[in-house]
């Protein structure tokens, strides 16, 4: 894993909108595609009388509105990894899962602008839908050990519990090595965004409780 914070920041975004997208495509079952994946996108046929959604002019326009916006962004994201990556022969499949799976490869700048437009994306489809965030306040409220602060929260999309990533939501940024932050590797003017794996010795917490389901 690579636990530089906008690679795990951008990683956790990439799982968030696996799930929101996944939640969407659900509502409109009509389309059975991956709807994100550029090549198959386009041949949604406007859902038909086979959707079972009352489907009025509104909802079908604000629905093919928000499939573009996300469809943008994730666009944008894939395009910005492929180039970043380019020089490795690595190649990066149609599907979110896919990029998900190249986060670790890319360089931390490269990183933070793909979870800038995947976040977009997973901010559109959760409002649109009423949708809740993938965050989880850890047992105890411990304190941040960066700020002091009583607001870290677990990122709980990713399937794999030992690697959500532990936020601290007051949005406190490294101080480099002087830093209290229990980072292997401290970079100064970051986000505060752990491994979960780091965090459980330093703030006590038993293992099984920050791995409790959400
Ligand atoms: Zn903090
Ligand atoms: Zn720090």
């Amino acid at each position: 894993m690579n636990d530089h914070p906008h690679n795990l920041a951008a990683a956790a975004n990439c799982w968030s909108l696996r799930r929101s997208w996944a939640v969407w495509r659900d509502t409109n079952s009509s389309d059975t595609n991956d709807g994100l994946r550029s090549t198959t996108y386009g041949h949604r046929g406007g859902g038909g009388h086979s959707d079972p959604v009352a489907d009025t002019a509104d909802t079908t326009t604000r629905r093919n509105h928000l499939a573009e916006q996300v469809r943008e962004h994730v666009d944008n994201a894939r395009w910005l990894a492929t180039s970043a990556l380019r020089h490795t022969g690595m190649p990066i499949g149609p599907a979110l899962a896919a990029l998900t799976n190249v986060i670790d490869h890319l360089d931390p700048a490269t990183a933070h602008d793909v979870s800038h437009h995947i976040h977009q994306a997973d901010t559109a489809i959760r409002r649109a839908l009423r949708l809740g965030d993938d965050w989880w306040p850890l047992p105890g409220n411990p304190k941040c050990p960066g700020c002091g602060t009583r607001m870290l929260r677990a990122r709980t999309s990713n399937p794999n519990r030992a690697a959500w990533p532990i936020i601290c939501t007051a949005g406190c940024r490294c101080t480099g090595n002087t830093c209290p932050c229990p980072a292997v590797t401290k970079f100064r003017g970051t986000p505060h965004i752990w491994p979960g794996a780091l965090l459980v010795g330093t703030l006590n917490l038993e293992a099984t409780t920050v791995e409790a389901s959400a």
